[in-house]
């Protein structure tokens, strides 16, 4: 990278805010200390200034790396000194809310958090929430296929955008801010850049579905035995006429017991000793409807679900309590720095067998391994951290990984459910996905971005 870069660059683009390496070396990169390894970040302001930072950087062979709120889980976003950063944060308006057909189109650097804030004076919500809502952007979600709490009932990412606008690596602008539901002419592209993690271009406007928000909504925490039983809990609650499922979140004993230790709850508070808690969320027309539901719930499917303890929430400062449990992720980084992590999606049927091969089979590579191991529960997704410190050598996280990959997709389950592949999967999706499906993929990366000048080395490139 010559030093006429950044004079080229400010020229180029004047608008932009531009950062060189020595800026970026001082900020914070995020979630993941490799962010900010760029030789510059350029925030451009709107489309046609990304669209200007493309063809800039094609006509010179350098790479690029869309970033939006740094986020993401799986280096999908870290780079390296010969690239350029494309951060997204310049591009954050709500351009249109219309409630009337319930879409909202956003800027791809818009927090998922403005946006639920926004759709909310309208009584609507973009239908999907993760931890992260206040920094993970929409970009970043659409980049990532992201998934999070409410993906069992209104489907990942992939399902709440209705168009989107992304640059490609020439430069073009594909358009399709499609505002309905239903289209069927010809090839839907604007699935390829969905879950691309910026491989094949930089998406910077999104058409995002939204739905009607339920009036309040009101927390439980249950234990239970197993992840069998709290699943009868969530079927119970998803065939309630009177408060809907909003959340269903399931924590081994595990992880429940270092996020108790972390967030020093006094034992006792809530009820917490079992071998799985679940979380589970109902929203309702107001907050008394919501937790009678649960209350009522819980009691008609107690025996039958061999619920062990539960609580409902009696204020919103309980409820946080019983979020901040399952949410606070970070305790496991500050308890294991560099914590092998893995995210994988699991067939309802097979959780609890699931878990126990794991646990028995981690147990075979060092005995002192028990795992963390939280999720997702009505879709099957569940987060899995050793119990280490890491890095791990890369032999070990191999072993690791056969343990945690084996038959997952025979059985049609998945070996990333919602982080996508970055640089950190890049070997498990070479060991673990269809053949097919990875020759097809390469085809499309050459088809539409020759010179793999768009997040080279993450996914396919
Ligand atoms: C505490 C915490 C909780 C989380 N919980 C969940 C969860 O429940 N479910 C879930 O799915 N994820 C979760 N995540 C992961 C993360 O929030 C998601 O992956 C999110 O989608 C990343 O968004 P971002 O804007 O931060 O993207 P970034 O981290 O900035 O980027 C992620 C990837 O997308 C690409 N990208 C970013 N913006 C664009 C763009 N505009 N165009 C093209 N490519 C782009 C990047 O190049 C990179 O490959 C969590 C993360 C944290 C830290």
């Amino acid at each position: 990278m010559t030093s006429s870069l950044l004079p080229a660059l400010r020229t180029a683009l004047p608008t932009a805010t531009i950062w060189d390496s020595s800026e970026l070396a001082s900020r914070d990169p995020g979630f993941d200390g490799r962010n900010f390894g760029a030789a510059a970040l350029v925030r451009p302001k709107d489309t046609e200034g990304v669209a200007a930072l493309v063809r800039f950087c094609a006509e010179r062979g350098i790479s690029l790396v869309a970033q939006g709120g740094r986020t993401g889980l799986a280096g999908g976003a870290a780079t390296s000194a010969g690239q350029v950063i494309c951060d997204l944060g310049g591009l954050n308006q709500i351009e249109e809310i219309d409630p009337l057909a319930r879409t909202a189109i956003v800027q791809a650097g818009t927090t998922l958090g403005a946006l639920q804030e926004a759709a909310a004076v309208h009584g609507l919500d973009p239908g999907i929430d993760l931890a992260a809502r206040g920094s993970a952007t929409i970009g970043g979600m659409v980049s990532t296929n992201a998934g999070g709490i409410m993906a069992f009932r209104n489907g990942t990412m992939r399902h709440r955008v209705l168009g989107l606008e992304a640059v490609l690596p020439d430069g073009r602008v594909f358009c399709d801010l499609t505002r309905v539901l239903k289209t069927s002419a010809g090839y839907d592209l604007k699935h390829l850049f969905i879950g691309a993690e910026g491989t094949l271009g930089i998406v910077t406007r999104v058409t995002v579905r939204l739905d009607p928000v339920a009036g309040a909504g009101a927390t439980a925490l249950v234990g239970v035995p197993d992840a069998r039983s709290a699943q009868r809990i969530v079927r119970h609650f998803l065939a309630s006429t009177s408060a809907r499922l909003t959340a269903a979140e399931i924590l081994w004993r595990n992880f429940a017991s270092l996020m108790q230790r972390a967030l020093n709850y006094a034992p006792g508070s809530l009820p917490l000793d079992a071998p799985c808690l679940l979380v589970v969320g109902l929203g309702a027309d107001s907050m008394e409807t919501a937790r009678g539901a649960l209350e009522d719930g819980l009691a008609a499917i107690w025996e039958d679900a061999a619920i062990v303890d539960g609580l409902v929430a009696s204020s919103e400062a309980q409820a946080a309590a019983m979020w901040r449990l399952r949410e606070e992720t970070e305790q496991i980084e500050r308890a294991h720095p560099m914590a092998p992590s893995f995210d994988v999606s699991v067939p309802a049927g097979a959780l609890d067998a699931y878990v126990a091969r794991i646990e028995a089979g981690l147990k075979t590579i060092d005995a002192s391994y028990a795992p963390y191991v939280y999720g997702h529960l009505a879709d099957g997704n569940l987060h899995i951290s050793i119990n280490c410190d890491g890095p791990v050598s890369h032999e070990r996280h191999e072993a690791i990984e056969d343990v945690l990959y084996e038959g997952l997709r025979e059985a049609g389950g998945s070996f990333s459910a919602e982080h996508g592949v970055g640089l950190d999967k890049r070997e498990a999706y070479e060991r673990h996905a269809d053949p097919v499906k990875q020759e097809l993929s390469r085809m499309i990366k050459q088809l539409i971005d020759p010179a793999n000048v768009m997040n080279p080395g993450k996914i396919v490139g």
